[in-house]
This record gives structure tokens, sequence and C-alpha cells, in this order.
């Protein structure tokens, strides 16, 4: 029997049962290529899924882990060979199928894009489900017409995988960007991804007015709640705001004057189940925009031993930029 190393989650009387385990290859899931996993990533959805902070896991046993990076070893889809280097994003991976934290996979091709030309595995999982989220909200402002010239662009959880990325990207295509973060200590951190102001996340994740001073003419908000509501009361008029993420809460407690009085959009972006020609897009644009320094400055790489403690860490906000998993 051929087995390998995997993170098999299990459903206990006391909640959330992890243990590294020799997972027998013939209980892979359905799927048309397998592939041999070499790198993942901890996002903040495998944190919830490790703590059992949020009902991420679906099916049990899981092994969890939401993304990978890894060479195909099988494929029965016309467009995957063996050999051939992927990135898979969600589809339910780690929640509903089999996940990334294990040194096999089987999944659809058509869940799989293939690695974009000039980035590594590794890089790809610095990159992670984070990195293409904060692409897919880049893409969201620009579709809706947004540019540095219209103002300034707030990004809130800054030190977060999420807000890094999107700092690096938004400031190297010319945006004035205002980094909100809890963490005044890494200042000089997010003036290295090309942060032009920091502003306290304090200032933002307390219930505010329906609208405020116009700040900002565009958003990308990780953090949901209180936090959004003021982002969006302080978007200047005709402006948006990007939304992916919950860090502070699910809930939007907002008024709907910024939309009636000011013309402001709310934009939602989810990864998901984005359709692949946007991913393709998302990853066209990150393997030619992403300053590797700037990836590299913001990526920790553990190995798949430590993913426990990192998604632990992770919700609790301890975690800085990105972190690859080496899955050896
Ligand atoms: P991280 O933990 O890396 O980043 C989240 C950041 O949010 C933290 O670093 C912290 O930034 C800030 N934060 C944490 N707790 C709070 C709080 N209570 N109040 C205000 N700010 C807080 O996570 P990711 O970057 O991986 O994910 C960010 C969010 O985006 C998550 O909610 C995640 O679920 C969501 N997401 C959604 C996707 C989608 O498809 N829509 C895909 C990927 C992520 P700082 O210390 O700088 O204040």
């Amino acid at each position: 029997m051929t087995t390998f190393k995997a993170l098999v989650a299990t459903k206990g009387e006391a909640g959330t049962n992890l243990a590294f385990t020799e997972f027998p290859e013939s209980e892979l899931m359905e799927g048309d290529v397998t592939v041999r996993v070499t790198h993942s990533t901890v996002n903040y959805k495998d944190g919830l899924a490790i703590s059992g902070k949020a009902p991420v896991v679906r099916r049990w046993p899981m092994i969890p882990g939401i993304d990978f990076a890894g060479r195909v070893e099988t494929s029965g889809h016309p467009d995957f060979k063996p050999g051939d280097l992927v990135v898979l994003n969600g589809w339910g991976t780690g929640e509903t199928h089999l996940g990334a934290y294990a040194q096999m996979s089987r999944v659809k091709g058509d869940w799989l894009v293939p690695l974009p030309q000039g980035l590594t595995p590794a890089e790809a999982m610095a990159i992670g489900t984070a990195g293409y989220t904060a692409m897919l909200c880049v893409l969201a402002l620009e579709k809706y017409g947004l540019k540095p010239a219209d103002g300034p662009v707030v990004v809130t959880g800054a030190a977060g995988g999420v807000g890094s990325v999107a700092i690096a990207l938004l400031a190297k295509a010319g945006w004035h960007v205002i980094a909100s973060t809890g963490r005044a200590e890494e200042a000089d951190y997010l003036k290295g991804l090309g942060a032009a102001e920091i502003i306290d996340r304090n200032e933002l994740s307390q219930p505010g007015r329906p609208l405020g001073k116009e700040r900002w003419a565009a958003g990308v908000d990780a953090v949901g709640s209180h936090t959004l509501a003021n982002l969006l009361s302080m978007t200047k008029y005709g402006g948006a705001v990007a939304a992916c993420g919950l860090a502070q809460g699910m809930d939007l407690p907002a008024s709907v004057a910024p939309f009636i009085l000011r013309g402001v959009a709310l934009l939602g972006v989810d990864s998901v189940m984005c359709p692949k020609p946007r991913r393709l897009e998302a990853w066209k644009r990150l393997a030619a925009d992403l300053d590797r320094d700037k990836l590299a400055a913001m990526t920790t790489t553990i190995p798949l031993d430590a993913v426990i403690e990192t998604g632990k860490a992770i919700v609790e906000g301890k975690v800085k930029g990105r972190v690859v998993v080496e899955i050896g």
C-alpha cells in the first residue's frame, strides 16, 4: 500500500483533533490529476480550520490546507501531463476536498492553473491564496475604473498576508498607500513594502458616523465589521472599496449614506470559486508586477510539522506577512 505524510483533522467531542499520519493514497478523493505537493502556506482560513474557530472543515476526516504548488504525477486531464508544475487555490480544498498539508493530492484538473512563468513553486506559495486575493482586489478596483490619480488607497490588516501583498502591488502601480495596522512596530516593514502613510487600526475599528471626512479614493479591506463600515464612510465621492476579509468580524454595521450620497461602491472579492479566466489573469499579473525582493521580505518558511502552531498564531493576529510551508 502506498502512503504519504499528511496532517489529518478528525472531529472529536472537544473539537478538532489534529495528527500527522501516513495516509493511504487509495483514500485520496476523486479527481483526474494527482499532484506531488511541494509547497503550501498558512492563510487565515487555514488558521480557522486548524484552531476550529470557524466551521471551515465540512468533511471528516480532512487534510486541511486550502492551497498548494506541486508537480503533476499522473493526469487524465488534457491540459496537464506528468512533470507539469501547477498551483491550486480554493475550490473547497481543505474544506470539503482533501487538502494541501500532505505530500500528495488528487484534484480536478479544472481547478489547477499552470505555475506562472517566472515564479518558483515556493514563490507561488509565498503569494498563496492571500496574495492572489490581494491581486483580485487590485483588479476589482482597476476594473471599476479607479487609478492612482484619483487619490490615496487605504489597506487594512496591513501587516497580514492580504495586506502586505496589496501594499506592494498598489505602491508599484503608483498609488499613495495608507496602511492601517494594529502593529505600530511594523511601520518600517510596511514602508519597505511601499506604504506612504501608516495609521493605527483603532482609528477605524470603533463604531463610526454614517459619513466621515473624505480620506481615500479606494480601499482594500481584509478586516470587515466596523473597519469596513468606516472605510466606506471615509471614501471619496465616486470611489470604491474591495472587501475580501473578516479578521475583525463578519458583520457590517454600516449605513447606506456612502452609497446614496457619495456614489461609493462596495466590491465583493471571492477567491474560492473565482472563475478560471480571472485566476489566470491574477496569476499573470502577480508574476509580472510583484517585486520579488518585497515578496522575500514578507515571507517566512516553515516545515510541515510547524503548521499547527502557525495556524493558531495567524488567527491571533501574530503572523506577519506570508508563510511558506515546505512539504518535504
Ligand atoms: P492575516 O492574519 O495574515 O491578516 C489579517 C490581518 O488583519 C492581521 O495581520 C491584522 O493586521 C488584522 N487583524 C487581525 N485581527 C484584527 C481585528 N480583530 N481587528 C482589526 N484588524 C485585525 O490573514 P490573511 O491575510 O490570510 O487573510 C486576511 C482576511 O482575508 C481573512 O479574514 C481571510 O479570511 C480573508 N480572505 C478572504 C479570501 C476571499 O476569498 N474572500 C481569500 C483570502 C483571505 P495588523 O496587525 O496589521 O492590524
